[in-house]
């Protein structure tokens, strides 16, 4: 199988209820030779595209809305037409970055994600997973063939994600996680949205 999983880190800051942050976003790109998805868009068009390279990417998924995952999303889709797709529960937190409805300079997404969705490309699949906690719209994305999942701020190297600020709750999240995350292979490589790879089985242990 050519299809492959790129990575790079951009760094920025991530803003919620008046606090801001300095942070470091992964960016992860599936594809194969020519095609490719691009897993959430963080801080610099520049170095998202210094991963994608040459390839044509046909969809730009966010994992959630929160603005260091989202901010350049509409940039990265001006400079490669592809769609951007997001969960519609993370509508608030998207419009806290991009706009709603009413505001003049408003950034919309183009296409909705689903529970049980499946996006396919280079000739495998990503599964899209609805797991809400760390931001009410957040997804995962299960690619089987790949042995990884792509958890976003649901699930990092060492436990669940943030659940201190708006829009986040920590029993949704833990829920989801076991419903959804611990459901995998123990062996599934955890792709996150900040530092380092872990396992399923791993962080199943951890949590108990
Ligand atoms: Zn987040």
């Amino acid at each position: 199988m050519s299809v492959r999983v790129d990575h790079g880190v951009t760094s920025g800051t991530f803003t919620l209820d008046g606090e801001t942050f300095d942070v470091d976003n992964n960016v992860w790109v599936v594809g194969d030779d020519t095609e490719c998805i691009v897993i959430d868009s963080p801080h610099s068009v520049d170095g998202i595209l210094a991963v994608v390279a040459d390839r044509k990417v046909k969809a730009i998924v966010c994992t959630h809305a929160h603005d260091d995952h989202v901010r350049v999303a509409p940039a990265l889709r001006a400079e490669t037409a592809a769609p951007i797709l997001l969960h519609p529960d993370d509508r608030p937190l998207w419009e806290l970055t991009h706009g709603g409805p009413g505001d003049a300079n408003a950034a919309l997404w183009d296409a909705d994600l689903t529970d049980g969705q499946t996006l396919t490309i280079g000739g495998t699949t990503l599964h899209v997973l609805h797991t809400p906690g760390h931001a009410p719209g957040a997804v995962c994305l299960y690619a089987p063939d790949l042995g990884c999942v792509f958890t976003g701020d649901t699930l990092f190297r060492g436990g669940p994600g943030a659940t201190g600020r708006s829009y986040s709750d920590r029993a949704t999240l833990e829920a989801s996680i076991r419903a959804k995350l611990f459901a995998l292979p123990a062996d599934t490589i955890v792709h996150t949205g900040h530092g380092e790879d872990t396992t399923i089985g791993a962080e199943k242990a951890l949590l108990g």
